[in-house]
């Protein structure tokens, strides 16, 4: 029996409601499933303004739009982010600034970016990795001081919180001007492909509409406020079909038992490896800071090198575990390598080489977590022997 890395998961009414949305015969974008949604996300999480849209990846774009990024502004950003975060930025023709991360989570370090800040720069993009929230009363205090947007890279990100200074607790995605996210098939909250853009700071709402729908005031016209409508600025497809509309909704009135079952899966792998990992072998397991909260979006495993990392991941594959890495840091990736001029990213660089994700997702089994962890642990108990061996036996063991 194989354990793959991730299985999306129904909750039994996305056909339903998809079925609904094709029947009603409204399936293009802005429809009553968009709107529901749209709502829902809303007030649950206390957003400005919501739109779907088919990607975070276009969110971002529409924020990328929506601030006027022109060719030359900096925009700060982690280098340990997925392309998508970048590339928003670059298609508009802003030069990006590479924050590193933090040493004690992949998260930018927070304490390094205002050496990064020109007179150039305009936004900060913190990402909440893993769903872990960025210090965003030092990032909102940098904004404040400099004059700067804070676009949040809330991909990953639904249902988690911050905690400020004044002991208010806020949900992810709510801090920044704006935020973005995603409700691909590897998120928490899915529809295949799917985003939502949140606007917090509401002068961008009605401009937010127009980008949305192709650069017209469509919106603003099917609600009456003006009597005709047309061609009023810059803009693109931005909004998914109501069917995906439909399909989301469906999870996202399921969403405290989605995280329920996440959350218990993420605490059985950190209950299992809390002491034993750490104090024995030196890996380096999630860490939630005090003003952060978990959404269980990832459970990941920090190794000592790269080389233990390939271990642990062919051993994985040895019982039939699928776990896998992400982020070749973006100021080492091909496309930008030569245009980085920036120092190097020790920080970041390692979180590329020796992050390890496990399987986690709503349907995976006790009986399979059970096998995961046995097969973690039965590494560890393994490669700390050959760690304890002689120098040259080891140069031998790892030829
Ligand atoms: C998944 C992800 C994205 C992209 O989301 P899409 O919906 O696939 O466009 C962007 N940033 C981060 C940090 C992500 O994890």
């Amino acid at each position: 029996m194989k354990i793959p890395f991730n299985k999306p998961y129904m909750t039994g009414k996305e056909a339903h409601y998809m079925y609904d949305a094709v029947h009603t015969g409204k399936i293009s974008g802005n429809g009553k499933y968009t709107k529901k949604c749209q709502k829902y996300l809303k007030e649950l999480f206390g957003f400005g303004k919501c739109l779907l849209t088919t990607s975070c990846t276009d969110a971002l774009e529409m924020a990328a739009i929506l601030i006027d990024i022109k060719p030359g502004d900096e925009v700060i950003m982690p280098s340990y982010t997925f392309v998508s975060t970048s590339n928003a930025f670059i298609l508009r023709g802003a030069k990006i600034i590479f924050a590193d991360s933090r040493k004690d989570h992949p998260g930018m370090d927070e304490d390094s970016l205002e050496d990064l800040i020109t007179e150039r720069t305009k936004a900060i993009v913190p990402v909440h990795y893993a769903g872990v929230a960025c210090h965003m009363d030092k990032i909102m205090d940098l904004a404040d001081r400099y004059n700067l947007f804070v676009i949040e890279d809330a991909a990953q990100a639904i249902d988690s919180y911050y905690t400020g200074r004044n002991g208010i607790k806020k949900a992810l995605g709510s801090i920044g001007h704006l935020a973005a996210f995603s409700f691909h098939e590897t998120k928490n909250i899915i529809s295949g492909e799917g985003g939502m853009l949140a606007i917090n700071d509401l002068h961008f709402a009605e401009r937010a509409e127009i980008i949305w729908e192709k650069g017209t005031n469509r919106s603003a016209f099917f609600r009456g406020e003006v009597d005709k409508y047309g061609w009023v600025d810059i803009g693109s497809s931005f909004l998914p079909s109501d069917i995906i509309a439909a399909f989301l909704y469906a999870q996202v009135e399921n969403i405290e038992n989605i995280q329920c079952k996440r959350k218990e899966l993420w605490n059985n792998y950190n209950n299992s490896f809390c002491g034993i990992l750490d104090k024995v072998n030196k890996v380096q397991l999630p860490f939630v800071p005090e003003y952060a909260s978990n959404n269980a979006h990832m459970y990941y495993l920090i190794c000592s090198n790269a080389r233990e990392r390939e271990k642990l991941i062919d051993h994985l594959k040895t019982d039939g575990i699928l776990a896998v890495f992400h982020y070749l840091s973006l100021h080492k990736s091909k496309f930008y390598e030569d245009k980085y001029e920036g120092e190097k990213l020790e920080v970041s660089e390692s979180y590329s080489d020796y992050l390890v994700r496990l399987p986690l997702f709503y349907e995976l089994t006790e009986m399979e977590q059970d096998k995961i962890i046995k097969s973690v642990l039965e590494f560890y108990n393994t490669y700390s022997i050959e760690e304890d061996n002689t120098h040259s036996l080891r140069r031998k063991v790892y030829k």
